[in-house]
């Protein structure tokens, strides 16, 4: 059985003083929660203050991205081991907003998908498709490509903890979802894609979440999809509320 993760990712919102408001007011709303793995993902800035906050919830956090060096001459960068030292379990890598906007490629993302375990961190792999790619009709080549990139010569013992987040680009803070039956298409053939490249057990054990302007109006049909295990939230999850809600999905 795969456990439900509802993961937030706050991108680059929320001071430190924001962000400890905001996680003290959601643990509170979300504490009877049970079965569903809850992850906020605040900037770097405010991991540790997060983290302080969050330590006797069962909230946990990761980080929006990282370098794959441990340490290291990389002016800005940001290692594996600096973010589990303030005690994340989940590193987002290859958000479509840092391959549009930092140059990310599935081969660098390849490399920090490598540190991250060797650095017992837990990636969100995410992948999607662009507006121009899907009308194309090459949504499953790209997320193909995605994954296999990603995920070239990682073992499968690595990839049955491997959280992956399917994001079509063209649906991200743009207030259009992929219908359920669109999202959960895409989903299952991910799955069958590493069932391909490793074992179908390994496939069965991989968490595969669907991101893009999940509200809590939409939450609860996209989860009664069979393939599809939780959301990667961006906008709704800036609000105690709407992220407490989308945690409620039942
Ligand atoms: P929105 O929920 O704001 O569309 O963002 C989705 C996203 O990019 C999460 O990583």
């Amino acid at each position: 059985m795969r456990v439900p993760i509802i993961a937030g990712n706050w991108k680059m919102f929320k001071t430190v003083e924001e962000a400890i408001a905001l996680v003290s007011e959601l643990s509170k709303k979300v504490q009877d929660v049970e079965g569903v793995e809850i992850v906020v993902c605040p900037p770097f800035t405010a991991l540790d203050a997060v983290n302080e906050v969050l330590n006797d919830s069962q909230i946990v956090t990761g980080a929006q991205n990282m370098f794959w060096a441990k340490e290291g001459a990389y002016t800005g960068e940001v290692s594996p081991v600096m973010i589990k030292n303030v005690g994340c379990k989940y590193v987002i890598l290859g958000h479509s907003e840092r391959r549009e906007y930092f140059g990310e490629t599935d081969e660098t993302i390849n490399k920090k998908i490598k540190s991250a375990f060797e650095h017992a961190l837990i990636p969100i792999l995410c992948v999607g498709e662009k507006l121009e790619q899907r009308e194309a009709g090459l949504t499953e080549q790209v997320v193909r490509t995605q994954t296999e990139g990603a995920l070239a010569g990682i073992p499968a013992g690595q990839v049955s903890q491997l959280v992956i987040a399917y994001e079509p680009v063209w649906a991200i803070g743009t207030g259009k979802t992929a219908s359920d039956e669109d999202a959960q298409k895409v989903v299952a053939y991910i799955r069958k894609v590493i069932a391909e490249l490793y074992e179908a057990d390994t496939a069965q054990q991989v968490r595969i979440l669907y991101g893009g302007s999940v509200k809590p109006e939409n939450i609860a049909g996209l989860m009664k999809q069979p393939d599809i295990d939780g959301a990667l939230v961006g906008g709704a999850s800036l609000d105690a509320e709407s992220f407490a809600r989308i945690v409620r999905f039942k």
